[in-house]
């Protein structure tokens, strides 16, 4: 585990006219399940199919269809709990949460209120070295997406296409333990690392597979200090959520904005109204889609078509048996090799990246491998916007280039020569080192013959640079470049100054 001694971050503070605010926020995270097959029914998940291409009769509420729970679906909420260090319910229930929606041909959703599958779990969140906080989850409950209705297809009708409709979706419910807009964006990059590391959830945000409901309210310096002693939600202000954001950055202006929002009328007198609001990024603002007053009545109750979702402690534990690493620990492990805390988060941030570099690093130098992998690798790869999946370089042959290096082979240069190379080309790094003749050139008989023919040609620079030792540097340039960079910099070092010196 991550062994640090963690700061809180401080909570973000807002000047207003009349005092210090501070800011309050919890999050609802709805994250698609990764799964081949609905919640409820065996139809495809597929992104992008043809519309109303992906739907059962029971999706489509067809009279008399009965839905059937996806026993993966529920295996990926109890592997999400675990991830989370959550407690597992064995026992939950379906409930329905009735309300009209015409892409919601059941006329009502169907979810978990009462007896969520996932009780109480945590994340560390962390806002720079030794700086982190513990989030609190409050809850996951497995619940159907709604479908899709599209009005911009047609200036006189609307449509809609049920593809999405069941769905499975796990809410990840937050308590309000979070300070700031960028602990709330950091927060929802936690878990999406953690859920992508799981294999959960793609976290995909611009296909809507990871979307946040963002609560806010505000309250004077001291009382979140009460709430969190007491547990008790008079302490706090009145919230306003923030219905479907998609975006790191939304998420962070819409927060500000909010909060802002609510300091003018509370300042000015007024009191905040409890509703549910949509954030314009375009205007830069937030605004009410409805008042806790018109709310929904969503008339709950337990869904008389699905049995209480019983599961075995066995199961449960076999699926602990078998999570993944996770990010804390990957993390951890990394700074144990004696990278630092900035390399580590880097090369942890996608698994994928995190196994290229174990690849790499196997049996190797833990510090050279990372600067090969973040500094060359990671920006090459930017420059031709490929991921790591992608990297024509495999870790194999960026592993032979580190043990070139390393062996003294070839210099710090002509390995990035080599580098893109075997980046473009291809090849195994020691035979191209082998036919191109970029061994590094270690015979001091050799360097001290190109140094002696410098010396020899440029009697007046050996003058001043007897005088003025720093300039020792040129002579070291002109071995490098009469050698092609290929002369051992250590030994031109160490010839250039007996030879000036003596
Ligand atoms: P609802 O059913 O109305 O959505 P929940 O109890 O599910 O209400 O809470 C929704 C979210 O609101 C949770 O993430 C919770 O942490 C957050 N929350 C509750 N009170 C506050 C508050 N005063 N300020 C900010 N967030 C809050
Ligand atoms: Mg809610």
């Amino acid at each position: 585990m991550l062994d640090l001694t963690f700061e809180p971050p401080k909570p973000k503070v807002i000047q207003g006219a009349q005092s210090d605010w501070e800011l309050v926020i919890g999050l609802e995270v709805h994250a698609q399940v990764s799964s081949k097959a609905k919640l409820f029914s065996g139809a495809s998940t597929a992104f992008g199919a043809e519309p109303n291409s992906n739907v059962a009769f029971v999706d489509s509420a067809m009279p008399g269809m009965l839905p059937v729970i996806n026993e993966f679906c529920v295996a990926q909420a109890v592997r999400t709990g675990l991830g989370l260090k959550a407690e597992i319910n064995l026992t939950s229930a379906f409930d329905r949460k009735n309300y009209f929606y015409p892409d919601l041909p059941q006329g009502y959703q169907i979810s978990q209120l009462y007896h969520p599958i996932v009780g109480e779990g945590e994340v560390l969140v962390e806002m720079g070295p030794g700086v982190a906080r513990l989030v609190r989850i409050e809850r996951i409950h497995l619940e159907q997406d709604a479908g899709k209705s599209i009005h911009d297809m047609d200036p006189a009708m609307s449509f809609v296409d049920l593809n999405r409709t069941g769905v499975a979706l796990m809410e990840i419910v937050s308590r309000p333990d979070i300070r700031g807009p960028e602990e709330a964006a950091a927060y929802v990059v936690k878990l999406r690392q953690i859920l992508r590391y799981l294999g959960t959830c793609d976290g995909n945000m611009q296909n809507g597979n990871l979307r946040a409901d963002v609560n806010v309210s505000i309250c004077q310096p001291g009382a979140y200090e009460r709430y969190q002693e007491t547990q008790d939600f008079s302490h706090l202000g009145t919230r306003c959520e923030i219905k479907n954001m998609n975006s790191m950055r939304f998420i962070q202006q819409a927060i500000e904005h909010e909060a802002r929002r609510q300091i003018a009328i509370v300042e000015g007198g007024g009191k905040v109204d409890q509703e549910t609001r949509l954030y314009d990024p375009d205007k830069g603002e937030t605004r009410s889609m409805r008042s806790k007053e018109e709310a929904h009545d969503y008339r709950y109750f337990p869904c008389p078509d699905l049995l209480p979702l019983e599961i075995e402690q066995g199961w449960v534990d076999d699926i602990a048996a078998d999570l993944p690493e996770l990010p804390d620990a990957k993390k951890a492990r990394l700074m144990e090799l004696g990278l630092t805390d900035y390399d580590a988060s880097v090369l942890t941030a996608e698994k994928e990246d995190a196994d290229y570099f174990e690849e790499v690093a196997a049996g190797r130098d833990a510090k050279l491998s990372a600067n090969w992998v973040i500094n060359e690798l990671f920006g090459r790869l930017k420059q031709d916007e490929k991921s790591t999946a992608e990297s024509p370089i495999t870790a194999a042959q960026l592993g032979g280039i580190v043990d070139l290096i390393k062996a003294e082979t070839i210099s710090g240069k002509i390995a990035k020569d080599l580098f893109e190379i075997v980046y473009t080309e291809g090849g195994d790094p020691a035979q191209v080192v082998e036919e191109r003749g970029m061994k590094q050139v270690t015979d001091t008989g050799a360097i001290e013959a190109a140094l002696d023919e410098i010396i020899a040609a440029n009697p007046a620079q050996v003058e001043k640079a007897k005088v003025n030792p720093k300039l020792a540097g040129w002579f070291v340039g002109q071995v490098m470049k009469a050698t092609g960079g290929k002369a051992n910099p250590k030994a031109v070092n160490q010839l250039v100054a007996q030879k000036l010196n003596g």
